[in-house]
């Protein structure tokens, strides 16, 4: 019987289980998909929001003055990319100027550091393609960007090197309640455990729901579409730039990533289910022509691929943290805002739970004395100064043969990604881990052999290798 079992691989989940690997505890995460961030963490803006975004005091804003605080020194530990951009909000009618100046006087009110309204001139010289137009705006240095996906690899990575153990492919079907703990049932197994932490997202509900008489909820989910450019612009915008929020114009957002991609959006809609992950042409349409109100000097020639996100929320808002009333040993850590800003904080908050559950049920949980915190480094080939590639290479000459030419990723990151802990098993995981297949050619000369070393490296047959998920086989035998 495992201590805890936490349902769900999203950045909640994985944020969660490398807290608690820091005590002496079994962890078990169980997770639907064949990788891990394959939920709202893999398709969203990617923002580490400054605090001040909540109203004084809230949970929501604690949490995401920790969880801001937190990402320097936990990104560091585990050698995942983190840039702090800053963001600019700019405007120019007199109800922007009004909601501009709000925003700074509650930043200050807040405490944030290096906020100020800026002019226009200032404006230009911060991102001189944003359109005349715009003559104040509100900056703040706090605001930054990660991958969310090589973030969650990590944190899996980590809790999984410190002892926990991950199930992939495992959706939960139901969860029981038996004398001292729970059973989680899967398609293909039993799990055993004295505590459940549900992560599971969109389909939280359905796991609360299983369990709980009076305590049900819903979580409604919203789509929101992005488009990407090609890196060739990576350079145009700085910062985070974000139109004064409209009545009609929420959210818009230019976003530079830790990658080097532009990327543009959200429009937001209801989705008809949880699974509704398509883009639409009218959408994206009605996107370019927002985004181009910011600047028209955006290039959409080069723009490389569109996605939608889902985000998941309590039919009321509110966000669901902590244990159940009704079901004492179930945790819920559901309907989060900021989910990506937010987890560290929240991962410190369910432990905490955790150990006060531990001491009321059993007996206080010991510190992990082997808990470390930092992840084997990574090597990206082409970040190395030469000196540290001509070691690399003499080491490993895997690294000296590149095979995505467009991203410039070499063998030897690719082998590295398949066999560390959370290792990847399909070619999405490759792309997600390594940046191989993100592109101008997306996979068009190296996705054969990426497809070719995952078959080499797992000892499978190139007919076994998935896209992504279950049935998304890439060559023709098992169609
Ligand atoms: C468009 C958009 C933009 C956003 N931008 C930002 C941003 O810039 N900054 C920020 O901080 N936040 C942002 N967010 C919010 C953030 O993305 C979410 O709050 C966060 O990703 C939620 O993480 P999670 O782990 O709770 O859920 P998820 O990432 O959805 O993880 C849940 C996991 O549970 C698994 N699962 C579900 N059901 C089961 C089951 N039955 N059995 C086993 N596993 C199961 C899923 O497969 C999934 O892996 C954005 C959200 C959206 C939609």
């Amino acid at each position: 019987m495992y201590d805890v079992a936490i349902i769900g691989a999203g950045v909640v989940g994985a944020a969660i289980a490398r807290e608690l690997s820091k005590y002496q505890i079994s962890i078990a995460i169980i997770e639907k998909n064949s990788d891990v961030s394959e939920g709202t963490t893999g398709a969203n803006c990617c923002n580490i929001y400054e605090p001040f975004r909540q109203p004084k005091g809230s949970l929501n804003q604690k949490l995401l003055i920790r969880g801001n605080e937190i990402y320097d020194e936990m990104c560091r530990d585990l050698d995942v990319p983190f840039k702090r951009m800053g963001s600019i909000t700019v405007g120019f009618d007199e109800e922007d100027r009004e909601k501009i100046e709000n925003m700074y006087n509650k930043a200050v009110e807040n405490n944030a550091s290096g906020v100020r309204i800026v002019n226009r001139e200032e404006i230009a010289k911060l991102e001189p393609n944003i359109d005349e137009k715009f003559k104040f705006g509100f900056y703040s240095p706090n605001c930054g960007c990660v991958w969310p996906f090589q973030l969650v690899v990590a944190l899996v990575e980590n809790a999984m090197d410190n002892g926990a153990e991950l199930f992939l492919n495992s959706e939960v079907k139901n969860v029981e309640r038996i004398a001292r703990g729970f059973k989680i049932i899967t398609k293909d197994k039993f799990i055993y455990t004295k505590y459940v932490i549900n992560c599971a997202g969109l389909h939280a509900d359905e796991i609360n729901n299983s369990l709980a008489e009076y305590s049900k909820y819903t979580i409604v989910p919203k789509r929101a579409q992005f488009i990407v450019f090609n890196e060739n612009i990576g350079t145009m915008f700085k910062h985070l730039v974000n139109r004064c929020p409209k009545e009609g114009d929420r959210g818009l957002n230019i976003l530079p990533t830790v990658g080097g991609n532009i990327v543009m959006g959200p429009v937001f809609e209801t989705a008809p289910d949880k699974e509704a992950l398509g883009t639409s042409e009218d959408k994206i349409e009605i996107l370019k022509k927002k985004m181009s109100r910011l600047s028209d000097k955006i290039p959409f020639d080069k723009v490389i691929r569109c996605f939608a996100g889902l985000n998941g929320k309590e039919e009321s808002g509110k966000v669901i943290l902590g244990e159940s009333e009704e079901v004492k040993g179930f945790i819920n850590a559901a309907s989060v805002d900021q989910g990506i800003t937010c987890a560290p904080a929240i991962a410190e908050m369910i432990s905490d739970i955790v150990k006060d559950i531990f001491e009321r049920d059993y007996e206080p949980i010991k510190e992990n004395p082997d808990f470390n915190p930092k992840r084997r480094r990574i090597y990206r080939f082409k970040e190395l100064s030469d000196n540290e590639k001509e070691e690399l290479l003499k080491r490993d000459p895997k690294y000296g043969r590149v095979i995505c030419r467009c991203e410039m990723i070499t063998e030897g990151e690719i082998v590295d990604a398949i066999h560390r802990n959370c290792g990847a098993t399909t070619v999405k995981g490759i792309k997600n881990r390594t940046k191989a297949l993100m592109g101008e050619c997306q996979g068009g000369f190296c996705e054969p052999r990426i497809l070719e070393i995952l078959a080499r490296e797992l000892g499978k047959e190139m007919n076994d290798i998935q896209y992504d998920n279950r049935g998304s086989y890439i060559l023709s035998d098992n169609i």
